[in-house]
């Protein structure tokens, strides 16, 4: 089995003024990196709005729309922008991981990997923010549980901020465990342990500034891991940031790029022995351009070697 990986140049068309972190660079940065990897290519479809509107109301929708600029910016949030291109950028961002799941759950592809933008594990149901405008990961749950007649979907979210817009989307989703782990404090504020969702469905872990690979290895082997296993997913969707790496400007966490490469290897393993290998990863933050290219490459390799 292969590893795919879902892209559209579409993505690329979604700018952010100068200066600001979530840049197309980044995208660019990483399909450099992924070039030379063996991987089944695919481009990302639209997703339909039917699609978008299972997890955020019409109203946001048509509000997206309406402050799409015909030229320039139009600025959302405090740091969430759209330019022209994109509400299509976002369109096929959300259209990727449907691919991915559609590919792995069709078993076209062992584990597959969405490189996209905008972000989308901020966005929550009814609100723009943090770089983010639909809530891919959640929209990849739903659409495992509705459209494949999954029971249990989990999501990991490794990204350094709280995944605050999965869990609002996931938050009453008893089909759906969230596993997040954070840098505490930091932007956007949430993601305390007793954060725990309707069903007891979100586990939150928060991760002291400065602390390294001891500490993410001991919360994800200590915490993370157990319950997942407890909770037999039938799919692993993976929330990937690449701030938690220690070049990046945005955060204060110690990661290297061998700890994505661990935590991507022991992730697939437990989707092994869960799952049949099922994984659908979806790219969210990272914003040291060097560092999130190195991290997201050490990610994908482990893909790979897993569904080879
Ligand atoms: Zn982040």
């Amino acid at each position: 089995m292969t590893t795919a990986l879902i892209t559209h140049a579409d993505c690329l068309q979604h700018v952010t003024p100068e200066g600001h972190p979530e840049q197309v660079a980044r995208l660019e940065h990483i399909l450099h990196a992924l070039e030379p990897l063996d991987l089944a290519r695919y481009t990302a479809p639209l997703a339909a709005e039917d699609d978008i509107l299972r997890i955020h109301p019409a109203g946001y929708l048509s509000g997206l729309r309406k402050a799409r600029p015909q030229e320039g910016f139009a600025q959302i949030d405090g740091d969430t922008y759209m330019s022209p291109g994109s509400i299509d950028a976002a369109f096929r961002a959300a259209g990727a991981v449907l691919k991915a799941v559609d590919l792995v759950m069709a078993g076209d592809a062992g584990n597959a990997f969405a490189a996209i933008r905008p972000p989308g594990h901020h966005a929550e149901t009814e609100t723009a923010m943090g770089f983010c405008l639909f809530g891919n990961a959640a929209l990849a749950a739903k659409h495992a549980l509705d459209h494949h007649g999954l029971s249990r979907v989990a999501v990991v979210d490794f990204d350094v901020h709280h995944g605050n817009g999965t869990q609002d989307l996931l938050w009453a989703e008893p089909r759906a465990l969230v596993v997040t782990s954070q840098q505490m404090p930091l932007w956007p504020g949430t993601g305390r342990p007793e954060e725990d969702g309707a069903h007891d469905n979100i586990l939150n872990i928060p991760l002291a500034p400065g602390s390294g690979r001891a500490e993410m290895q001991a919360a994800y082997e200590g915490q993370a891991f157990p319950r997942l296993r407890a909770f037999k997913p039938e799919l692993i969707i993976i929330s990937a940031g690449f701030d938690a790496h220690q070049d990046d400007p945005l955060a204060s966490l110690n990661w290297s790029t061998g700890d994505f490469a661990w935590i991507t290897a022991e992730l697939c393993k437990l989707a092994q022995e869960l799952c049949q290998g099922r994984i659908v990863s979806t790219l969210e933050g990272g914003y040291d351009l060097n560092a999130l290219a190195a991290a997201t490459r050490a990610h994908v390799e482990e893909l790979i070697k897993a569904a080879s």
